[in-house]
């Protein structure tokens, strides 16, 4: 089973992702979680998105795309993923589709998290404080969600046109 969460920086994708996963018994598979874990590392793909993602912008294409694909084709994505973070572009979207295709698999779920934009930066602001990441400032956010306005809004009719998307409410209590 392939099963995306879409939503917008801080409505809890990662969150609810693990529990998602968890009950689904497939792994979960967070490509922010894997980028910042590159640059911590050092590897050539970390110094790459480094930058982008301080500044709140997209890591290039191609750099996501080679990240999901080497899971996809690993032993433990064989049965399935929930996918975190991933797609967020257009052209993201499309090269899963590809690579799932290839394996006479598709998208099966599509949970879109809907949290108001006021609480999300609060959420964010909140995150910030406690857990220091580098991208958790006020002109990043904004950026961020800028950047999810333009370029992933538009996942939601990709996606509704192969009528895979479920509307959630990612307001309120975490178990709710
Ligand atoms: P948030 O949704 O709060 O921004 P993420 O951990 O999902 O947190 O993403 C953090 C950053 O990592 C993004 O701003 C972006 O720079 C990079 N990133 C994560 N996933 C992708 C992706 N699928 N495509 C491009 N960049 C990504």
């Amino acid at each position: 089973m392939y099963v995306m969460i879409l939503a917008a920086p801080g409505s809890g994708k990662g969150t609810q992702g693990k529990v998602l996963a968890a009950s689904l018994g497939i792994p979960q598979v967070s490509t922010g979680d894997l980028l910042r874990a590159a640059v911590k590392a050092g590897t050539p793909l970390g110094t790459q998105a480094k930058g982008y993602i301080d500044q709140g912008l997209l890591v290039p294409d191609e750099l996501v795309v080679e990240l999901i694909r080497e899971i996809l084709d690993s032993a433990s994505g064989r049965n399935g993923v929930l996918m975190d973070g991933f797609p967020r572009t257009v052209a993201q979207a499309e090269a899963v589709d590809r690579i799932l295709a290839g394996k006479q698999a598709r998208v099966d779920h599509v949970a879109l998290l809907e949290v108001d934009e006021q609480e999300l930066v609060q959420r964010l602001l909140a995150r910030a404080a406690k857990e220091g990441r580098s991208d958790d400032n006020l002109e990043s956010i904004q950026q961020r969600l800028r950047v999810f306005h333009q370029q992933t809004e538009p996942l939601i009719a990709y996606y509704e046109r192969q009528g895979v998307v479920r509307r959630v409410q990612g307001s309120g209590d975490i178990d709710a």
